[in-house]
């Protein structure tokens, strides 16, 4: 992998280190078989979460006082172990992001005590976390979530269904959203903590993807949660969700690149050895612009992917235009260079257990998840616009 981007100026040696520690385990761990599956994937998960603990790396999504490795959550460290993390497993990627993204909210937003209960666990990976935002009718227009939360005798009571939850079923923890106050739209929403056992949370269906993930849909029966475990401020829910989605929206290009590196290397090599009308396909011009189209997408996702790390890193409270470009771009070119990879195989590349069969299924739902391709393109050109007002 192609780490000469370390050099650029975003980087500090804390996180060239960290680089090359997640390299060496990945290699080690995944080492050329990282997107195949074979087993259980749950179980599969939980081996990876536990690997992921001991080698430190889930301390990367909590804040330092309750165990993290920075004081506040650090973006260039969040996207540098996914990018590589997603070079040698799809898998290890998202097990490792959904610590994160499960528990960002409470990170950001959570009481003292909730922080204490829930944190450390998320950072030693002996808690498995996940994030419920979307439903059956509310997926891009999160602001038309039907989920009720309503107090009753100094509990919260839940009830609703969520649909596309990574880790659903296996999480020990859930930040849910939910509508709390009676106004329509994004100003009704809050956000709180949901445990695994308490009692009402049922597993509707497994949803099987094209890339094998823990996904599901969940059904909430009257829960009743004790009145702490609201996340900030009633009504705050959309602001706390789009807060975690801006740290966490950069790291999905960040696993997007890892992919399209794979996939750069891979080409490259078969380019390389596969002999065709007497010479090598790499000496075709046509091979050739391919390979230049893939390595010039690397290297503007990740200058923008970086950029947007680095910005929040030095203190901007909000990125989400940055975060939105390096989310489309990355994943955009991602699965254009992927594509450019499996053509370069061949037949090779559409037959099953090749990696560029498995990185085209894997890159396909980042275009969607997290705010798909359009939605970006929407908040960009708001941004845009309010800036040149
Ligand atoms: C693998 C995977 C994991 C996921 N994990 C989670 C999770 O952990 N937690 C969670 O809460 N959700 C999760 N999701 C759900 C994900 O966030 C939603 O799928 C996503 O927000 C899109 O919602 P939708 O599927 O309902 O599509 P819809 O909202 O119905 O949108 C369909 C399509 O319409 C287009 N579109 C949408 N808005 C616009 C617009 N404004 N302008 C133009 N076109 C538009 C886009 O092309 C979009 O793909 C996951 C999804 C997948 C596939």
């Amino acid at each position: 992998m192609d780490s000469s981007f370390l050099n650029w100026p975003f980087f500090t040696p804390d996180h060239r280190s960290l680089a090359e520690q997640v390299r060496s385990f990945a290699a080690d761990t995944f080492g050329e078989t990282g997107f195949e599956h074979h087993g259980d994937i749950d179980e599969e998960c939980a081996d990876i979460r536990r690997q992921l603990g001991a080698q430190g790396l889930t301390r990367y999504c909590i804040p330092e006082e309750f165990g993290g490795h920075h004081n506040q959550l650090d973006v260039r460290s969040l996207c540098l172990i996914r990018e590589t993390l997603a070079y040698r497993s799809g898998l290890a990627d998202f097990v490792f992001a959904m610590q994160g993204l499960g528990s960002g909210a409470i990170s950001l937003f959570g009481a003292p005590e909730q922080k204490a209960r829930y944190l450390p666990g998320v950072g030693s990976g002996d808690l498995c976390a996940a994030f419920a935002l979307t439903e059956p009718e509310a997926g891009s227009d999160v602001a038309a979530i039907a989920t009720q939360a309503r107090l009753e005798g100094g509990d919260w009571v839940i009830e609703g269904e969520k649909t596309y939850i990574s880790n659903g079923g296996i999480a020990d923890l859930y930040v849910l959203f939910a509508r709390s106050e009676d106004v329509p739209g994004a100003r009704g929403l809050s956000a709180f903590i949901i445990e695994a056992n308490d009692p009402g949370l049922d597993v509707v269906e497994r949803i099987d993807t094209i890339a094998p993930h823990p996904l599901a849909r969940l059904r909430f029966n009257k829960m009743r949660i004790p009145a702490d475990r609201l996340i900030g401020e009633r009504g705050q829910g959309f602001k706390i969700a789009m807060a975690t989605l801006d740290v966490f929206r950069s790291t999905v290009g960040a696993a997007s690149l890892g992919f399209a590196r794979r996939a750069l290397d891979e080409a490259t090599r078969r380019a390389q050895t596969r002999e065709l009308f007497g010479s090598s396909l790499a000496d075709l011009p046509g091979v050739q612009t391919q390979l230049a189209e893939m390595a010039l997408d690397i290297d503007t996702s990740a200058l923008l992917i970086y950029r947007a790390g680095w910005a929040k890193d030095s203190g901007a409270a909000r990125i989400t235009r940055e975060a939105a470009m390096a989310k489309l771009h990355a994943t955009e070119t991602a699965q254009h260079g992927i594509d450019k990879a499996v053509q370069i195989f061949g037949g090779l590349g559409v037959t099953k257990g090749s990696v560029p069969e498995a990185l085209y299924r894997e890159v396909r739902a980042l275009r969607i998840y997290e705010g798909a391709s359009e939605v970006q393109k929407l908040v960009i050109a708001r941004q845009h616009l309010a800036g040149a007002r």
